[in-house]
């Protein structure tokens, strides 16, 4: 039966109707690739680095990012790896970087707003990356909290310095769609972008108004609300309409009807916590794409969150 399992867990999302979703891991660190691969994800569709700066309780130097970097690649062979730059700020305070207290650190400097503002911390995590891109495996990098077009320039750009400094090969760059600006101007940002990764648990929070650790309020910041749907089908409607692929990589991949209505909106590839892949291989692997299309349509008609979760009738 183990045996079962474990080839079951490895079988392509594929609906029965043929069409197939990429299923990728979030993973902190390198100790956890084995456990995705194992789950059945064919490859990281994001790595939170974040977390290499706040388990340390120091900055980690280029070459100490470079090991982790390579070492992840091959753990993960030929199935691609996506990396987010640092993304620092709101939720996610390092204490030994002694930044600057905030009134409201989820609107302040966060995510790309910060690394624009510090090369220090910027450079090395660019030269590490593009140093490990030099052995030609799947490596992508993607930006995260990105509002404006100015900011996917100025980040294409000291890529571009970087890349050239370290005669490395070009590597796809992507952004993370959490904040509504940016989901309402996929289509502007698509030229100027590989791909774009939608980060469901902060657009929720920015579309709906309610901090995602709010003690009383977050149980309602509800990522399949209707508006928060809305912003999806527009960024994938914007990405579409010049070739790019959109993943989600917030918690409501993980959830088998959220990935069933998220692939009825037509997202790529859903990237989760290693230990939802199995129920969300197996939801997809059991529904039709044209009735997960259906279901999007009906979705994206409903008035309220609680109307979207009761189309669960688990016949999707
Ligand atoms: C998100 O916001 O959905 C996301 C994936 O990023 P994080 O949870 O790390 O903020
Ligand atoms: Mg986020």
């Amino acid at each position: 039966k183990r045996a079962r399992e474990a080839e079951e867990r490895a079988l392509p999302a594929t609906t029965r109707d043929g069409h197939r979703v990429e299923i990728g891991a979030n993973v902190n660190n390198p100790a956890q690739v084995e456990t995705a691969v194992a789950q059945g994800a064919e490859g990281v569709g994001l790595m939170r680095t974040e977390f290499l700066f706040l388990e340390r309780g120091a900055t980690p130097s280029e070459d100490e990012q470079f090991a982790v970097y390579e070492s992840m690649l091959d753990a993960l062979g030929d199935r691609p790896l996506i990396v987010r730059a640092l993304d620092i700020g709101g939720d996610k305070q390092v204490a030994h970087l002694d930044l600057p207290r905030e009134e409201n650190p989820f609107l302040g400097v966060r995510g790309a707003r910060l690394l624009l503002r510090r090369p220090d911390l910027l450079d090395p995590q660019l030269r590490a990356l593009y140093r490990a891109a030099k052995s030609g495996r799947r490596l992508s990098i993607m930006f995260p909290m990105i509002t404006s077009l100015q900011e996917v320039t100025a980040l294409r750009a000291v890529c571009e310095r970087i890349r050239a400094e370290v005669d490395a090969p070009a590597v796809p760059l992507g952004i993370m769609v959490e904040v509504p600006s940016a989901a309402m101007m996929a289509d502007v940002f698509a030229p100027h972008v590989d791909f774009f990764s939608i980060g469901t648990n902060d657009l929720t929070q920015y579309a709906l108004a309610i901090d995602r650790q709010h003690p009383e309020l977050a149980a309602e910041a509800d990522s399949l609300h209707p508006a928060v749907l809305r912003l999806i089908r527009k960024t994938v409607e914007g990405a579409a309409a010049h070739g790019r692929w959109v993943g989600v990589c917030g918690g409501i991949a993980g959830d088998p009807f959220g990935a069933a209505l998220l692939t009825g909106l037509g997202i790529a590839e859903l990237s989760m916590t290693p230990r939802d892949i199995p129920a969300v291989k197996a939801r997809l692997r059991a529904s039709d794409f044209a009735e997960l299309t259906a279901l999007a349509a009906r979705a994206l008609a409903c008035e309220t969150a609680d109307a979207v979760r009761a189309l669960d009738g688990g016949r999707s």
